[in-house]
């Protein structure tokens, strides 16, 4: 398993101190899209097939088709990896890299260290997503070490991502894969670890730096125990932190206004490797949208060869090759016994 150094117990349980509020946020904010309406056209799911698809018919490890949509979401369904969008994740900072807003400038309302609490909780909740998934990988098999049927999900009844409704392992390590793997394409949608700022106007609360990065964040590699901090980091200011940290919401304190959600994201866009276009305002500067998509394609295959490494570290290579196959396969018990 992967530790860190907040412990996960401390984090669940601030966890379910903010679950019980009740928020009233704009819905149509908080993630690259995950269904195709609102201006949203499907991000996350384009951006987990491109990751995890089967490109050739030698490609091992990659996900079949009937898994794939379950796994990414198809036409009219979210899938595991947008399940944090309808469900009660929503608007919670954490699940989606959010709430990481931070200037360093005199009167900003709000502390770096906060800023970087925010985000350090979207690294925990990947990690406790990720270790959760490798927990519940051992119930799909049996002492024998043989899949059990009944922890399978089915044709006619495919799994659920609805909280605690669908106990089918392979169902809930789905699940929690999808959970981690929409944290970490967010990251990249709602940071500005790859942004170019305006380089025609002064830097500020509508012109956040840019850290101008390509590819996957080392910060974000979960392999690591608590790499440093990234100088410079932040997300747009959002999610439950904007009513609870006491810094008057994100228009803030007498009218000191934080960098915003609004202002930051690359939530929507044509996802095409190599050639995305952004359609909101930061997404469509400087081809923004364009190395968000593309960072965030890279590190989903990264954090699906982390759970790879984890599930031979924790099982033994013939075990965790049963557990892979069971999970990537759409016929684990002709595939993978
Ligand atoms: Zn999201």
């Amino acid at each position: 398993m992967v530790s860190t150094s907040q412990g996960v117990s401390g984090f669940i349980s601030r966890i379910t101190a903010v679950a019980g509020l009740t928020l009233f946020l704009c819905a149509s904010a908080f993630a690259f899209g995950t269904v195709s309406l609102l201006g949203q056209n499907t991000e996350h799911e384009k951006i987990t097939r491109l990751a995890l698809e089967c490109k050739t018919p030698e490609q091992i490890n990659c996900f079949e088709p009937k898994t794939l949509d379950s796994l990414a979401g198809k036409k009219g369904t979210f899938g595991a990896v947008g399940a944090p969008d309808p469900g009660p994740t929503l608007f919670r900072f954490f699940a989606h890299c959010s709430g990481g807003d931070f200037l360093a400038a005199p009167d900003y309302p709000r502390s770096k260290e906060k800023a970087e609490e925010a985000l350090t909780l979207c690294r925990t909740w990947m990690i406790l997503n990720l270790n959760r998934a490798i927990k519940v990988s051992a119930d799909m098999l049996n002492t024998e070490g043989q899949i059990k049927k009944s922890q399978l999900p089915t044709p006619l009844l495919p799994c659920g991502y609805a909280e605690g409704v669908d106990k089918r392992a392979k169902c809930q390590v789905l699940k929690h894969l999808g959970a981690m793997l929409h944290a970490a394409q967010d990251f990249y949608a709602h940071s500005n670890w790859v942004d170019i700022a305006d380089k025609s106007k002064p830097l500020g609360r509508f012109n956040p730096p840019g850290l101008e990065n390509r590819g996957v964040a080392p910060w974000l590699n979960l392999r690591v125990t608590d790499p440093p901090f990234p100088e410079g980091l932040i997300s747009g200011c959002g999610g439950i932190d904007a009513v609870t940290d006491g810094e008057g919401g994100c228009t803030g304190r007498k009218g000191r206004l934080r960098v915003d959600h609004a202002t930051l994201n690359k939530d929507n866009g044509d996802v095409v490797p190599g050639k995305s276009i952004g359609k909101t305002p930061r997404g469509a500067l400087n081809n923004n949208f364009r190395f968000a998509v593309d960072a965030a394609i890279a590190d989903t295959s990264d954090k699906w060869q982390t759970m790879i490494e984890l599930l031979i570290t924790n099982y033994g290579q013939d075990t965790a090759k049963t557990m892979i196959c069971a999970l990537v396969s759409d016929k684990p018990l002709e595939d993978c016994q």
